[in-house]
């Protein structure tokens, strides 16, 4: 089939002015007649190497021509088969480094739009009449899984499907994980993620928030007093990382962690009339240039910081945070200090934070992580001005329940080691997914770990 428009058909976003004071949502979607268009670029190609980008390979093609064909049922069906989280995948996958980055199309022009389609896809889902009835379980053994993240979710919806009873435990007092505490509100609504909760709970999963497993409850009881024949653990990996440099206990220095959730789930954006309040001078520098550090910039603009900057040690082309992200956060008035090495957080008598000490970096090797080494450059410091500083830099995952958990094994970066092929951990009939076992990672990941780990611990189970 020929080519018929080599530029991909644009997502209308919200003006770059009045979002970045709000929290609505910045990509408005694509309607109908924009999705049909975009479709019809996809060449059908008899090698569809846009499914070996994706993690979970959805048969992207075949949704995607469904949608050129106007049968939105029935590439609704296809997508969902393989994807149990679209609308929100559709959102905030990497796409341009997964799927996007093979299709044919991009050797030559912009690749076809997979990521705009699969939301567009979802989200129209989402306004039809509940589909699934809710099911009753049909099996005896219970399950138990502990965290309620993307790999949590999907583990619990696919075992309650097979007929499982099923209970996710929750440390926080609303699940979702990263998704709702990380992932801010302009990028990902959570009216998407209650729709997707809402779902489980019709398939009878039920959800018991405000519930530590390694603390309330220990993993062992979850067999030995409560009955569970198998656990699964997709507990993250929340543990922020700090740099070890002078100033990091001053007041007005956070982890993106503590920022984000303050702001996503505990509604500091609203203080007072919300319960915790977030303190936010003029001038914001956050350190790291991940997707994290992308969202916390732009939060930070939008409860009243005047100026939000990302200080990087390496250049752009160094940095994890996904294209978009990046675009968005400079429309929005972001300012970029790359190459730029935090070095000690300065502070006044009081102990709150004046300023940044920082030296110049420049590139050099490629280290273990196969990306160029920044070195310092001697007697480059300089002292940057700032009243905030929030560390992004990296999570690991908690180590609570190894802590609490005889014989439970992990690595030396504290993940969970579990066998490839069954997901099992150390501990039989415990198994793991999600940054818990590859340490923070995607969303598409976790929720591919999740529905592979239910398989196996039906397949255990039933056996
Ligand atoms: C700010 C931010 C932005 C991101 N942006 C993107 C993006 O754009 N695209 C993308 O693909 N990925 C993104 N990621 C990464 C992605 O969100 C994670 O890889 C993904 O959420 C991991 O899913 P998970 O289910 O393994 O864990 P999580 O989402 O971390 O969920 C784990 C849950 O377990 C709970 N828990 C932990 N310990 C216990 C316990 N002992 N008992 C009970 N509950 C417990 C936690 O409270 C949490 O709710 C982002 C991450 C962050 C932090
Ligand atoms: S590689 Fe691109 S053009 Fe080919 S089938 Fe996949 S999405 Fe369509």
């Amino acid at each position: 089939m020929p080519l018929k428009r080599v530029d991909k058909t644009p997502m209308p976003e919200r003006d770059a002015v009045l979002r970045s004071h709000d929290f609505i949502e910045v990509n408005e979607g694509y309607n109908i007649q924009r999705a049909r268009f975009e479709a019809e670029r996809c060449l059908r190609c008899q090698d569809p190497v846009c499914i070996d980008g994706c993690p979970v390979k959805i048969p992207i093609p075949d949704f995607v021509h469904a949608i050129a064909a106007g049968d939105m049922p029935g590439a609704a069906k296809i997508l969902r088969a393989a994807n149990p989280l679209p609308a929100i995948c559709g959102r905030v996958c990497p796409q341009e480094s997964q799927c996007e980055e093979k299709c044919h199309v991009g050797t030559r022009f912009i690749p076809v739009a997979i990521g705009y389609l699969e939301r567009f896809v979802a989200d129209w889902e989402m306004g039809q009449p509940p589909g699934e009835e809710p099911a009753q379980p049909t099996r005896p053994e219970k399950v138990a899984i502990i965290g309620s993240g993307p790999a949590g979710l999907v583990c619990a919806g696919e075992l309650a499907r097979l007929g499982h009873p099923v209970t996710i435990y929750e440390g926080l007092h609303a699940p979702g994980g990263v998704l709702r505490y990380g992932i801010p509100e302009f990028r990902l609504p959570k009216g998407i993620l209650d729709w997707e909760i809402e779902q489980l709970k019709r398939l009878g999963v039920k959800i018991e928030c405000n519930v530590i497993i390694g603390k309330t409850i220990l993993l062992d009881d979850l067999f030995d007093e409560m009955g569970y024949s198998a656990v699964f653990v997709g507990t993250g990996a929340g543990l922020p990382q700090f740099m070890g440099i002078p100033g990091e206990n001053l007041n007005g220095v956070y982890s993106a962690n503590e920022f984000l959730t303050r702001v996503n789930l505990m509604n500091a954006n609203q203080f007072p009339e919300a319960d915790t309040p977030v303190m936010v001078g003029k001038s914001v520098a956050v350190i790291g240039a991940g997707n994290t550090a992308m969202d916390t910039v732009r939060v930070a603009l939008r409860v009243g910081a005047e100026k939000g900057m990302i200080v990087y040690r390496r250049s752009d082309k160094e940095m994890t945070a996904r294209i978009e992200e990046h675009e968005h956060a400079i429309q929005e008035g972001v300012e970029f200090h790359w190459l730029t090495n935090p070095v000690e957080i300065l502070g006044n008598e009081d102990g709150w934070v004046t300023g940044l000490k920082c030296v110049r970096m420049e590139l050099g090797e490629p280290d273990d992580s196969g990306r160029a080494r920044p070195l310092p450059i001697e007697g480059s410091e300089f002292i940057m001005p700032v009243d905030n500083v929030v560390l992004s830099i990296g999570n690991r995952p908690n180590p609570l329940l190894l802590q609490t958990t005889q014989g439970l094994e992990s690595n030396k970066k504290g993940c969970l080691i579990v066998e490839d092929e069954t997901a099992q951990t150390s501990l039989r009939r415990v198994f793991a997914g999600g940054d818990a076992v590859t340490g923070a990672a995607t969303v598409i990941l976790a929720a591919g770990a999740g529905k592979s780990a239910a398989a196996t611990i039906h397949e255990d189970l039933c056996a």
